[in-house]
């Protein structure tokens, strides 16, 4: 049976057109996305047609530390408050620093706009 992982598009799951993107990194940990390339189904799941398209998803989609990261990432986006903003940006850079070995995804995320 396949595990069903929830993915959160924009984050760790992006739907370019066919051949768009050569390459992406995922906005919760920086790490490069598998692809899956000249996917048919629909794009989004409200319904639209079938249609063709890539697929990028993060290799640590599943993992709970992820979850985490982007619920945090989103609670930043919501959050008017520069100070709370910063001390969660801490916490971020904590799990990802206890779960990434990869020294490339951490550099990127420190350039990244995803916070
Ligand atoms: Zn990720």
């Amino acid at each position: 049976m396949n595990k069903i992982i929830l993915y959160h598009a924009g984050y760790d799951y992006f739907t370019p057109d066919p051949g768009e993107w050569e390459f992406k990194r995922c906005k919760a940990c920086g790490m490069e996305c598998d692809v899956e390339r000249n996917h048919i189904g629909q794009r989004t799941r409200w319904g639209s047609n079938d249609s063709v398209f890539d697929i990028f998803s993060c290799p640590n989609a599943d993992v709970s530390w992820h979850t985490e990261v982007i619920k945090i990432l989103q609670a930043i986006k919501d959050t008017p408050s520069k100070r709370i903003a910063a001390i969660m940006k801490k916490d971020v850079d904590d799990l990802l620093i206890e779960n990434i070995t990869d020294v490339y995804a951490l550099q990127w995320m420190e350039v990244s706009d995803a916070y």
